[in-house]
């Protein structure tokens, strides 16, 4: 892993109070996370403000980091977008070594009644065929295609398990 400069750090400083008012308005080329996108949208013209949690969903880092960083325990949907923006070299070194590692964040929606959680992963999961929360019967999926066998995963996130359905060899 390369150590930045002094120099690199400095090329990369935390946005400025100003610096958003110059130039042109550009819509940034990287998409932003949808919980950002929602609260922008939603709230575009009040402060709507994110916790500490929704600025690292929003960053994809772990919230750790976030706070180890200085992220305060509430930022604007404005100040986490111009955080992802303009990285400060912590947060862009984060993203450069963070390149094919498992996901930090996944969205976990019931395939049967919609409820959605963004979950951290604590492992590897496999692709899962469905994610349902804790309380629905298994009885309630369609049932697996003919041949294949159903597996169960447990503690997925905090009130799923995945199914894989699979075939044998
Ligand atoms: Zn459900």
């Amino acid at each position: 892993m390369a150590i930045l400069t002094l120099s690199e750090l400095l090329s990369h400083p935390p946005q400025g109070p100003h610096s958003t008012n110059k130039g042109p308005k550009e819509s940034p080329a990287r998409t932003l996370h949808p919980i950002l996108d929602n609260t922008m949208a939603n709230n575009s013209s009040s402060h709507s403000s994110l916790n500490r949690r929704q600025v690292a969903q929003a960053l994809n880092i772990p919230p750790e980091m976030a706070a180890r960083n200085g992220i305060p325990s509430r930022m604007s949907a404005s100040e986490v977008a111009a955080l992802d923006a303009n990285p400060p070299a912590w947060l862009a070194q984060s993203r450069a070594n963070a390149t094919g590692k498992r996901p930090i964040w996944v969205d976990l929606r019931c395939y049967l009644c919609d409820f959605l959680e963004v979950a951290r992963p604590k492992k590897w999961w496999p692709e899962f065929t469905y994610v349902i929360c804790d309380f629905h019967e298994n009885s309630e999926l369609p049932d697996p295609k003919a041949g294949w066998r159903r597996s169960e995963y447990d503690g997925v996130g905090s009130r799923f398990r995945g199914i894989v359905d699979s075939q044998d060899d």
